[in-house]
């Protein structure tokens, strides 16, 4: 398993390398959701003020990206842990930013407001005594909350994207919001139904700035900003600023009124986004089958050490949430090891070595219980513990594993889901990214839902078949 998983990094690596043989070429992150500064279209291309200026300077310097969308704090944290080489999310310069980013020039001025939802009660600041206020992890705006939180004695929860935020506050689960006020601004003008309580007086005014960490990406840094005098010179930056400034959002997002148009206007998203959830669930389980039964094999093994290596794998991996594995490989590790992981392989470690453990118990139990008699009679006719082991029980404990098989395949599919977490853009997140688009969640979670089930529906009738094919 190891092995693989080493060969399919160097290749991840190698396939990074090869592009930027001709051009320098960067891995860049952003907000998966922060419309008008970055969201993704309906043809799932990454727009907005962000993406726009990134793609003219890119042109005008003459280098190559891949971009990253994920939620704004794990995109900051990939760059500040070596794993991306820089971020451009509407991120606000702010001076403990400094001390672990190099900002560019700033390209567009900010503040942070506080708003409720449309016919709201609340009044003043003072109202939300007792009362709950809907924060972005790992924002300037959730940091000024939190600054203020004492004074005013309200509770905070924690979103991870803008749109699942602003559902919170106009379902009314929470009260308000603090966030950047053109952010708030564009989404209120497209439909979303909060009312700002300070557009005149942000707090904190502040401006954004593209960002790499500090004392690293020199380079990249200095062709963003040569780019960026570049464009504003020759006027591209007021006609990006003007496209998303003065346009309606359904130029943006077509007509996404019924559950029908939704789905024809993001077939493509979708499409994406199914074949990233199928590529994770196959290799997944392939993968994670392997070395589920090599911890199974060597879980009843006749050396003490063997078994005890298995089971405590087993019980470590089994006893990890699945998403602290995943910050872990993905955030964590990069650092020690002093080399990116691409997120798809960071994503598959983590299904291998989480599934892989469940695997290993039930295979485990599957060698077990079958009746000792057969170990005893095979012995009896001359075969070696391990010859008798190969030949005799683990035919059959594999047998009696199938089922458990199976439904380990569907709880796979149905977790990848959670990698979403590391910025890959699976079925899940390709939901909250339409969503941040649309703000049509019932029609959109509804669609996500309805195409997990077929999955798991072809998915199951697949393993059932072969299933009884080996079992014949
Ligand atoms: N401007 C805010 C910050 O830098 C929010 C950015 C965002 O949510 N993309 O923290």
């Amino acid at each position: 398993m190891l092995t693989l998983a080493v060969a399919a990094f160097s290749l991840g690596t190698f396939a990074q390398k090869a592009d930027a043989a001709s051009e320098p070429h960067y891995v860049i992150t952003t907000d998966g959701t922060y419309p008008p500064f970055d969201f993704a279209n309906q043809d799932n291309q990454y727009v907005g003020i962000d993406q726009d200026i990134l793609k003219a300077i890119a042109k005008a310097e003459g280098f190559t990206y891949t971009l990253k969308p994920m939620s704004f704090n794990a995109a900051t944290q990939s760059v500040s842990s070596d794993q991306a080489d820089g971020v451009i999310a509407g991120m606000s310069i702010t001076p403990e930013r400094k001390a672990v980013f190099d900002f560019g020039t700033p390209y567009y001025r900010s503040g942070i407001a506080w708003a409720v939802a449309k016919g709201s009660k609340i009044k003043s600041l003072e109202d939300l005594r007792g009362k709950t206020v809907a924060i972005k992890t790992g924002t300037s705006g959730a940091d000024y909350a939190l600054s203020i939180q004492k004074k005013y004695g309200f509770k905070v929860t924690y979103f991870n994207d803008s749109e699942t935020l602003y559902r919170d506050v106009i379902n009314g689960n929470s009260v308000a919001t603090f966030g950047d006020l053109p952010v708030l601004l564009y989404s209120i003008k497209n439909g979303t139904e909060l009312k700002v309580m300070n557009a005149k007086n942000p707090y904190q005014a502040g401006e954004y700035g593209f960002a790499v960490k500090k004392g690293s990406n020199a380079a990249l840094l200095a062709a963003f900003n040569r780019g960026f005098a570049k464009i504003k010179a020759d006027g591209t930056y007021q006609k990006i600023i003007d496209k998303y400034l003065n346009a309606s959002a359904s130029e943006f997002t077509g007509n996404q009124n019924s559950t029908w148009n939704i789905l024809k206007a993001n077939r493509a998203a979708f499409l994406d986004g199914l074949k990233e959830t199928i590529i994770l669930t196959v290799i997944g389980i392939i993968l994670a089958g392997l070395w589920g039964l090599i911890l199974g094999v060597m879980g009843v093994s006749q050396w003490r050490l063997f078994r005890w290596i298995s089971s405590t794998i087993i019980y470590t991996f089994r006893g990890l949430p699945m998403m602290v594995l995943a910050f872990f490989i993905y955030i964590g590790l990069p650092g020690v090891i002093g080399a990116k992981i691409p997120a798809l392989i960071a994503g598959i470690v983590t299904l291998v070595l989480n599934e892989g453990a469940y695997i290993g118990a039930f295979v485990r139990g599957g060698f077990e219980s079958v009746d000792y008699g057969q170990m005893e009679a095979a012995r009896s006719l001359g075969l070696s513990h391990n010859k008798a082991m190969r030949k005799v029980i683990m035919p059959q404990g594999i047998k009696l594993v199938i089922p458990s098989f199976v439904n380990q395949l569907i709880i796979t599919l149905k977790d990848t889901s959670i990698l979403s977490a590391i910025g890959i853009v699976e079925l899940t997140q390709t939901g909250t990214l339409i969503v941040s688009r649309n703000s049509q969640g019932f029609r959109v979670w509804a669609l996500v839902a309805m195409v997990y089930l077929i999955v798991i529906t072809v998915l199951t009738w697949f393993s059932n078949w072969i299933g009884k094919r080996t079992q014949a």
